[in-house]
């Protein structure tokens, strides 16, 4: 569990000020392989007095269900003379009650379960969380950068070097960005923390998706190629403009600049493949010769993709 995570100081779901907080426990799924295991999460929420006396708690609800249950039966069994079929008909009437409040129950904060997301019930106060803990979701030019990428992706642009592509770009691509820009130490939100993407700019590949941290990753655009080292975590940034040769072996990648500079991955097997670095390699050179940057809709090559 992200232990760094930052709340608001107001109640979640009023949004009056308060000092008074909930502990919010839930627990996320993850297929590792064929495995999946259970993660345990908890996290304390500011939920103000009058809120907290408005949410009920479940395990008291059954209590009080029960007990009406077994009044209501003692009752019918003092009527009726019989007590079997008044306690029965009791608990069935105090069960219908219990499920009837437990429906209309709903927690202020809650963990997804598949992403393990703190989600609350109250819109404003998760936009305005959203925005304290992962201020790049809410940042223009990365925003600009994932409308950029779909775009592309979508139109088909990729078609050639990624046959899944187009597909991905016209599904839930904003989904997948948003989840992996929430996710602690992932490829994606330690490169967009570091480096800033260009107008124009679009993702054409990157290994591997979710977290980073420990691993080594290539993340390589329309306009650079960067790597990380898994070993020393340092970037390695390569503009694709300026690249004159490079060559793909089996864990190696070299790169020869223009300026006869050789920058050499031998440290991080992990890279793209020839075809996407060449591919990305001309698109690179077209959008630094351009005055205009390559939106996917300007792109020579797509001339009937969607405008943006
Ligand atoms: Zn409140």
């Amino acid at each position: 569990m992200d232990t760094s995570l930052r709340f608001p100081g107001k109640c979640c779901v009023c949004l009056a000020d308060c000092d008074e907080t909930i502990e919010v426990r839930g627990h996320k799924r993850e297929t590792v392989g064929t495995s999946s295991q259970l993660t345990s999460l908890k996290c304390v929420v500011p939920v103000c007095q009058l809120c907290r006396s408005r949410f009920l708690n479940p395990r008291r609800v059954w209590k009080i269900a029960w007990l009406a249950a077994a009044l209501i039966g003692g009752l019918l069994a003092l009527s009726s003379g019989a007590f079997f079929v008044g306690a029965c008909l009791g608990a069935i009437i105090g069960a219908a009650i219990a499920a009837a409040i437990s429906a209309a129950y709903k927690e202020p904060a809650w963990f997804d379960k598949r992403t393990g997301d703190l989600l609350f019930a109250n819109a404003g106060y998760q936009k305005e969380f959203d925005q304290i803990n992962f201020p790049l979701l809410g940042d223009p030019s990365v925003e600009r950068f994932f409308q950029t990428t779909r775009n592309a992706w979508a139109s088909g642009l990729l078609s050639e070097i990624n046959p899944g592509a187009q597909k991905a770009g016209q599904s839930a691509m904003d989904e997948v960005f948003r989840r992996q820009m929430k996710a602690e130490g992932s490829s994606l939100r330690m490169l967009l923390g570091k480096f800033r993407p260009l107008d124009g700019e679009l993702l054409v590949g990157l290994l591997p998706w979710g977290t980073g941290v420990g691993n080594p990753w290539f993340i390589l655009t329309n306009v650079r190629l960067i790597q990380r080292n898994g070993r020393t975590g340092e970037f390695v940034e390569v503009a694709l403009a300026d690249v004159a040769t490079f060559n793909v072996g089996e864990s190696a990648l070299s790169i020869g600049m223009t300026s006869g500079e050789t920058v050499s991955f031998d440290q991080t097997p992990i890279h793209p493949i020839e075809k996407a670095l060449a591919w990305a390699i001309s698109q690179a050179k077209s959008f630094g010769s351009s005055q205009q940057p390559i939106a996917p809709s300007m792109a020579p090559s797509t001339p009937s993709a969607p405008e943006s």
